[in-house]
């Protein structure tokens, strides 16, 4: 069974590796191979009200190839890029597409998750909504799951007491990233078995049911 990695920005070199390359569409989308998994969405450090429009209509033609998994990453970040309504703006428009074309969502979030979870509940979000590279305290994190969010853990997990760990020990509704690098996929895999004091097998067979429960595979 391959190894899955739900978000990275880099490309795929490993056959034993199933990745969804993630490229945000302020900027053009360079050539890559149509049977690349990737996401696409407008990134919160970059997307503008201003652009709006424009790379909004490139974003609604790209995301319905079959090759496009999941929109985003897209989000909200209190640390960067525009002011927050405007990022708001951005966001909604991004998970309206998301429920249009019934794909699920890669989601940024820095100091947010309060509008996040006010977002998907005002909207009444159906498609899964995932957040990438979470490693915010536990409790927040229960809370997230609890009103449907998914969570994904990246190279955080490699410190046994980072909250990512912690949090993995008890949930199964996640997923593994590399993102930007730093671990590869295959030693993030060893280090969430050693955490759930499972096999790597049962590993790879959880993270392939998760990726099938949000129509990955
Ligand atoms: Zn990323």
């Amino acid at each position: 069974m391959q190894l899955l990695d739900i978000h990275t920005h880099k490309a795929a070199t490993n056959l034993e590796v199933v990745s969804i390359q993630s490229f945000s569409l302020t900027a053009p989308l360079p050539v890559i191979s149509a049977h690349q998994p990737i996401s696409v969405g407008l990134h919160p450090w970059y997307a503008t009200l201003q652009n709006l429009e424009e790379q909004l209509a490139v974003l609604t033609q790209i995301a319905q190839r079959p090759q496009v998994k999941m929109i985003g990453e897209c989000g909200l970040d209190r640390l960067k890029g525009e002011p927050l309504a405007n990022q708001l703006v951005i966001l909604e428009k991004q998970l309206a597409l998301a429920e249009k074309l019934n794909k699920p969502l890669i989601l940024h979030c820095v100091r947010c998750f309060d509008e996040l979870m006010a977002i998907k509940k005002r909207l009444n979000v159906q498609v899964p909504m995932v957040i990438h590279g979470f490693n915010k305290n536990a409790e927040l994190g229960q809370q997230l799951l609890d009103k449907g969010f998914w969570l994904s853990f990246g190279a955080a997990i490699l410190k046994p007491a980072a909250s990512a760990s912690q949090l993995l020990s008890v949930t199964d509704r996640f997923f593994l990233e590399t993102d930007e690098g730093g671990a590869d996929i295959a030693t993030l895999y060893e280090a969430a078995s050693n955490l759930k004091k499972s096999s790597l097998d049962e590993l790879k067979a959880l993270i392939f049911a998760n990726w099938k429960k949000i129509g990955l595979i």
